[in-house]
């Protein structure tokens, strides 16, 4: 009945139930070297004595086993009756456990135990399979050792030719791969560790292989049905902004995004695409001459920041850009005035706004374009995936979406998480840009490091310090902000130095105010939370200080020293923590210092935290791989993708016979995941 069971319910999901680790049984260690740092030990020998020792809960059996170098006690609590019945002092036995000591002896607790006479001499010379029980199979009443004999009984009953290949074989012999059979009762049952690891790098690659089997799919299906709005011409408004209003040459890097946009909209399907550049390689202007091209094919466009701040920033930077061309540019944010609010809407449903900036007030329903082109997203990692969907909704044929990171996600990440979208990345910064130099120093080093804040505000620089971030309810944070403030004041005191602030429990308009002085360069110094982490640009801000550096992920503190070095000038960040720093933040703030490459830094981030946290991909299911990981298998990765691209250039629909049993496979695997779909 438990097989029947099995066999409807369970069959595949007891063989893809892999083992956590495996027991070595293959050999057997001499009593005499056996050491502290082994785990589990088999060992052969003859029983000399045994004797029951103890009372009560204290009660136990001793039974003394010798080889030729050492004895070694095996102990039992329960079943003490039962166990002495089956040994006889003077015969052979082999015993199986988890080394413990006891005053410095070796012992074993509950050892499983044979007669070497039963058990052929040879010892039981295998790998044991050590499983993890999950709720649902311990609701069935299997425990670990007991799933360990259903999967011999399974691999007793089930022939080659059941396990079925669907990756093609064509594939499976370029790799040299073992079969799928051999795989699945090497993973399990690995005569030796070798065997276990070709298993389990045949096993990963399909995984990896079918997850982008399926992201392939979604793009390529994408590609070929879906319907979008053409962007015929580039015209005379791009092309008069590009040669006699642009400020500054373009970097090859933007000009190839550039080129990719322009390439993506013009073809009629809809452009999905995620433009991933770090921290000041300029993603604006591509995102600003991509609206251009919208606004020659006759389409409005608009763009969405997370924040006020940077709404405000990129709407002043469009329309001063803008102003010689005669184009206007509307922004929309949570505290647009009542009568500007209603002109702008007007605007944008008659069509005659064609440039929108906004904060999350974009996607709010009272605004209906007349006919959206092209929507980008900037800091796409801020908003959620519904959020983002709202906005394609503004048309009834998709708008174009551009989607902008400066979190810079690692490649192989960005493969898995959104691999169905296409994705260019901007990985040069412009020239002339001078390193940013990042120290750590500890709290007590205070003095030295305002006496150099000094020297660079003597020099006209600008200063920003930073607090860890205040959401409204945390009073104590809100508390430390304030002492923070009113520290940096007794060094920087009035009418010398003046002070912005700008943190989360202000509204618009204070915040606004703090950031037009600081901007405007009446005040050196900003103290902030992270409310200025995402894309706010003051070249000339020269020192970025970050108190209790401790307390942020690399990729806030990455962000945030973005800040600096936009300029000319040669810019500073100064991490600033307690001495009592935990290992992870340590580790966090050492390669701070060590990089100022975001890419790097990801890669990093991506291995200190592991993939199950990566900001917005968490619930993507992108990422649930049973045996493969991201980080340890990117090699692998890249490889399947590669064959599935290639496979797929060949064969969109999958309908050679050779790719029949895949097309089978990845129809019947229930469901699907939900994939990080941005569209
Ligand atoms: P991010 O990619 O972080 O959003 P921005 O678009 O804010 O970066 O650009 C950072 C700064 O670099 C801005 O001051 C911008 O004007 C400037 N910039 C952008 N592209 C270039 C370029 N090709 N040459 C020189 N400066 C540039
Ligand atoms: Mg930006």
């Amino acid at each position: 009945m438990l097989k029947r069971e099995l066999q409807i319910f369970t069959f595949e999901d007891l063989l893809n139930h892999f083992p956590l680790r495996h027991l070595d049984r293959t050999s057997i260690q001499l009593i005499g070297q056996i050491n502290p740092e082994m785990d589990h030990v088999q060992v052969r020998g003859v029983v000399i004595s045994m004797e029951t020792l103890g009372e009560r809960r204290a009660k136990r059996l001793v039974v003394y086993l010798r080889d030729k170098t050492g004895i070694i006690e095996l102990i039992w609590f329960q079943g003490i009756t039962w166990v002495e019945k089956l040994i006889t002092v003077g015969n052979e036995y082999l015993a199986f456990g988890k080394l413990g000591f006891f005053l410095g002896k070796p012992q074993l607790n509950h050892p499983e135990i044979e007669s070497v006479k039963e058990s052929n001499a040879a010892g039981k010379s295998y790998l044991e399979p050590i499983y993890p029980v999950t709720e649902k199979l311990k609701a069935r009443g299997l425990n670990g050792r007991a799933i360990g004999k259903l999967m011999e009984q399974l691999f007793l009953v089930l022939e080659e030719k059941e396990v079925a290949e669907f990756i093609p074989i064509s594939l499976l012999q370029k790799h040299n791969y073992i079969s799928r059979y051999k795989a699945y009762l090497h993973l399990h049952f690995p005569k030796t560790l070798a065997h276990h690891q070709v298993a389990l790098e045949r096993m990963k690659y399909e995984e990896l292989f079918v997850a982008q089997m399926r992201l392939g799919m979604l793009r390529s299906t994408r590609h070929r049905f879906s319907r979008g709005i053409t962007f015929a011409q580039v015209g005379e408004t791009f092309n008069t902004f590009y040669h006699e209003h642009l400020p500054f040459e373009l970097t090859n890097a933007q000009k190839r995004v550039l080129k990719e946009i322009r390439q993506d909209t013009g073809t009629g399907r809809q452009m999905n695409r995620l433009l991933q550049g770090d921290v000041g390689s300029g993603k604006t202007i591509v995102a600003l001459m991509s609206m251009l091209i919208a606004v020659d094919n006759g389409f409005q466009s608009c763009i969405m920041a997370p924040t006020e701040i940077l709404a405000r920033q990129h709407a002043e930077q469009f329309a001063l850009l803008l102003a010689p061309l005669g184009i206007e540019v509307g922004l929309l944010t949570g505290s647009t005035k009542t009568a500007e609010r209603r002109t702008i809407l007007t605007g944008i449903e008659q069509g005659t706004m064609k440039i929108v900036v906004g904060t999350h007030a974009l996607i709010e329903d009272a605004v209906r374009f007349k006919n959206l082109g092209l929507a980008v997203i900037d800091e796409q990692h801020k908003f959620g995936v519904a959020q983002r969907a709202k906005l394609w909704e503004k048309n009834n044929v998709p708008p174009h979406v551009l989607v902008m990171t400066a979190t810079p996600i690692p490649r192989t990440l960005a493969m898995t998480a959104y691999g169905d979208l296409d994705y260019s990345v901007i990985d040069e910064l412009p020239p002339g840009r001078t390193p940013i130099t990042t120290v750590h120093r500890l709290d007590d080093a205070r003095p030295q490091v305002m006496d150099f804040i000094k020297s660079e505000i003597k020099l006209g620089r600008q200063i920003y310090f930073i607090f860890p971030l205040i959401e409204e309810s945390e009073k104590l944070q809100y508390e430390d902000l304030m002492r923070g403030y009113e520290n940096i004041k007794s060094w920087f005191p009035e009418p010398q130095y003046w002070i912005s602030m700008v943190h989360g429990r202000m509204n618009g308009d204070q915040k606004e105010v703090n950031m037009k002085r600081f901007v405007e360069r009446d005040t050196q110094i900003m103290v902030a939370t992270t409310v200025i982490e995402v894309g706010v640009n003051v070249p000339n801000a020269s020192v970025m200080v970050i108190e209790s550096a401790e307390k942020f992920g690399l990729s806030q503190l990455h962000q945030l020293r973005g800040r600096v070095g936009r300029g000319s000038e040669k810019s500073y960040c100064i991490l600033l923590s307690g001495s009592q720093v935990g290992k992870d933040a340590k580790d966090r703030l050492k390669v701070m210092c060590s990089t100022n490459d975001g890419f790097k830094i990801a890669e990093k981030d991506l291995e200190l935290r592991g993939p199950g946290d990566i900001q917005g991909t968490r619930q993507s299911g992108a990422l649930d791989f049973k045996l493969a990981n991201i980080v340890d298998d990117r090699a692998l990765l890249e490889i399947a993708r590669n064959e599935v691209e290639q496979l797929l250039s060949v064969d969109p629909e999958l309908s050679l016979p050779e790719h029949h049993p895949l097309s089978v496979h990845l129809k019947q695997k229930r469901g699907g995941h939900a994939w990080a779909k941005i569209s």
